[in-house]
């Protein structure tokens, strides 16, 4: 009665019956009736309908799509109701149904009971105790079809549910697991109607996804539990008839269920709630070879035959938790690779400011909102004074093409000047700023300078002119431009020099050639999508090298994997661009954008990571340095903060470039289930970019990979 009436408060209109106060106010009266005893006697509401169980049930997936919402909303309108009578041990609780098991021994086929007494053992060893994790609250668990109504003339439309006698304290797997045992045992198909009854609950009460996986068990559970019972009351209580029936339908129903199988039904049902499909925990529930292969076809046809993919055979995650990736072969993997994921795969903070967001609005610049403003306001804080104003965009090539234009719109010059295997993005004219190789032809508005690299460039450590020389590349390459007709508008530079291996670029160079790109009468455009936001062990790569930006691009890292890209330059800069172009990009710094941007910079001051990346980063390399005793394939280690560039050679002095080694390097470390990539011109460097979140832990785990993986070289 109490749950009712808190119903009646808290959800008004759902269809259960009301409970009706007497003429004299009281719930209920106490009455002696004509058997002397006294009875409780209270008034419900009439529910019009049919009982589910007399239609011809679930022929439509509507009527299942409405009864997984329906006790979503009945669960919701009790989440704040409880009473101790809930907590019940009665014969259909899960989580107290091994008092059950002395039962099973009634099943008298012998296939039949040992099939049920295998659900009991699971129930015991794996189930139950994880069902003790989940959230529990009150719950009704008899949403079967004698308890749900429906409309007479239209039966897919529910009218009612009733019977709140077996409410419980119990968990939302429970009370779905009831509700599709409801699911005609005469129908080919189980699944479909339980993924109708999962996804349209989880639209109304957001399921987790420890709940969805076990939802299988529990309905294997339901139907032991069913077939245990009929057994029991078959040879006890032979005389009371109306309780009797055979155990074995729900024996076969179980054999059904087992059929399909735990990994395909709760394949389906994530499926349906759009959870990641696959989750293998442990290696024993690794995906199929079959399986991979399919994807590896599918993504062949789709996506193209040469989309490249890391790896001889390509890794397969479906999800990723702070510095771990999880392969759908049971294993976690190490990430000392990507880069985007700054503040650690997934951050929880990030994900909930993500959907907080998206549940909440959704719009674009072209609206007043204050996330963006905010954004934009802590973002150009963490910047020098003059970089106050922002555009918004989608992707790091975009910032840079923003800022490529802005370049020539402010100088009125039309030629730039690159590093020689710069990589900066993809639209049509970033892609001619990304030629990858030194080698490769540009088009007369570029010049890609010579990769100041101490230990195997031209000049060398040591040399005491090396910033001088490779500093004058920059002349050659102006004098070039105006050669052919292009005065320099920007010198485009990532200042961690990814692409190029991460060099240890030598002190004083960046500013002599910022020097020489102003006195030509270019701007400094820095590419920070790399090297910004903390990765360098400061905020910004370009204040490491000491040179004045008159516009910042940012990208990746930014989101921690939601796409934003920005554009920070001065307000003259911006306002003279948007002036001109009234440029406007649909979903660039949109309200979600802003909220991950937001939430990244939360987690980058709490956890203090612009600090951590600086330690944990120099405690890195001085743990690879040591390796360097026992392998003489190390050449080099170098690096800021937490990216490091980790050089192979085969000879130390002539410092030949190990590339298949290293090719082969990364394989190895596969197997070690750490992740690296290979970087540079001769593919000999191991590039690392671990996330900020990283831990001494991490790197341990790191070194101790290399180390194997180098004695296995
Ligand atoms: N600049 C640099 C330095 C990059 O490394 C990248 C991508 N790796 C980009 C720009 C392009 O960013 P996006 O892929 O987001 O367009």
């Amino acid at each position: 009665m109490g749950a009712l009436q808190h119903i009646a408060r808290t959800a008004p209109n759902l269809p259960v019956p009301r409970l009706v106060p007497s003429g004299h106010g009281l719930d209920f009266h106490t009455i002696r009736f004509a058997d002397g005893n006294d009875y409780n006697v209270y008034l419900l509401t009439y529910l019009d309908g049919v009982l589910l169980s007399d239609t011809d049930v679930g022929n439509d997936s509507s009527t299942w799509r409405r009864l997984g919402e329906l006790i979503a909303n009945v669960d919701k309108a009790l989440r704040g109701y409880f009473h101790p009578a809930a907590i019940q041990q009665h014969p259909w609780n899960f989580e107290t149904c091994l008092r059950l098991r002395h039962l099973v021994e009634h099943i008298e086929n012998d296939e039949a009971r040992s099939r049920v007494n295998q659900v009991f053992e699971r129930m015991s060893n794996f189930v139950i105790p994880r069902l003790q994790s989940l959230r529990h609250q009150v719950i009704h668990q008899d949403a079967h079809t004698d308890n749900v109504l429906v409309d007479r003339d239209n039966t897919t439309r529910i009218t009612g549910l009733i019977d709140f006698g077996d409410l419980l304290y119990g968990t939302l797997a429970a009370e779905i697991a009831v509700a599709c045992d409801s699911i005609p045992y005469s129908r080919p198909d189980i699944v479909s109607p339980a993924c109708e009854i999962v996804a349209s609950f989880d639209s109304a009460l957001s399921l987790e996804e420890e709940e969805v996986d076990l939802v299988f068990d529990l309905v294997c559970a339901r139907s032991a539990l069913t077939a245990t019972i009929a057994a029991a009351r078959l040879a006890l209580t032979p005389d009371q008839p109306a309780h009797i029936q055979s155990p074995l339908p729900f024996v076969d129903r179980l054999r059904e269920l087992q059929c399909v199988g735990q990994t395909e039904f709760t394949r389906r049902l994530r499926s349906a709630c759009r959870f990641p499909v696959y989750c293998p925990k442990t290696a024993d529930e690794a995906l199929s070879g079959d399986e991979e292969a399919r994807l590896v076809e599918a993504r062949r046809s789709l996506m193209g035959r040469n989309t490249t993919h890391f790896y001889a055979r390509p890794m397969h995650f479906e999800r990723a938790r702070g510095p771990w990736l999880y392969s759908t072969d049971g294993y976690r993997y190490l990430d000392c690779y990507n880069n985007v994921p700054q503040v650690g795969h997934c951050h929880p903070h990030v994900v909930r400011a993500i959907a907080r967001q998206a549940a909440a609005l959704n719009t674009n610049t072209r609206y007043l909102y204050s996330s963006a403003l905010e954004y934009a306001d802590r973002l150009t804080s963490k910047l020098a004074p003059h970089l106050s104003a922002c555009i918004f965009v989608n992707s790091g090539s975009e910032a840079n093409d923003v800022a490529w234009q802005i370049a020539k719109l402010i100088t009125g010059n039309t030629g730039a000047v690159i590093m020689e295997d710069a990589y900066h993005g993809v639209t049509d004219v970033i892609r001619q700023f990304s030629p990858g190789r030194p080698e490769t032809p540009l088009p007369a508005f570029l010049r890609g300078l010579i990769v100041p690299d101490p230990y195997r460039g031209p000049f060398r450590e040591g040399n005491p002119e090396m910033v001088q020389k490779y500093a004058a590349d920059a002349d050659r390459a102006i004098a070039e431009l105006e050669k052919s007709g292009h005065r320099v508008a920007a010198f485009m530079i990532d200042s961690a020099l990814c692409s190029s291996g991460v060099p240890d670029v030598p002190d004083g160079y960046m500013q002599a050639v910022e020097k020489k790109i102003r006195a030509a009468g270019g701007l400094m455009i820095c590419d920070e999508v790399q090297s910004g936001f903390g990765r360098m062990g400061q905020w910004w790569g370009h204040e490491h090298h000491g040179v004045r930006a008159d516009i910042v691009t940012i990208g990746k890292p930014v989101g921690n994997g939601h796409p934003l890209g920005v554009v920070v330059t001065t307000q003259e800069y911006l306002n003279r661009f948007i002036d001109k172009t009234r440029l406007f990009s649909t979903f660039g710094g949109n309200t979600v954008a802003c909220a991950a941007g937001n939430a990244v910079i939360d987690v980058i001051e709490q956890e203090d990571l612009i600090e951590r990346s600086s330690t944990i980063g120099a405690y890195m390399r001085s743990e690879i340095a040591k390796l360097a005793s026992t392998h003489a394939i190390i050449g080099n280690v170098r690096g800021h903060g937490m990216v490091t560039g980790l050089e192979f050679v085969t000879d130390r002095n002539e410092r030949s470039p190990a590339t298949t080694e290293t090719a082969r390097l990364v394989e190895l470390m596969r197997r070690e289930r750490v992740l690296v990539g290979s970087e540079g011109r001769d593919a000999n460097v191991l590039k690392l970019r671990p996330s900020l979140i990283f831990a001494k832990e991490h790197v341990d785990v790191f070194v101790a990979a290399l180390d194997r993986s180098l004695d296995a070289l």
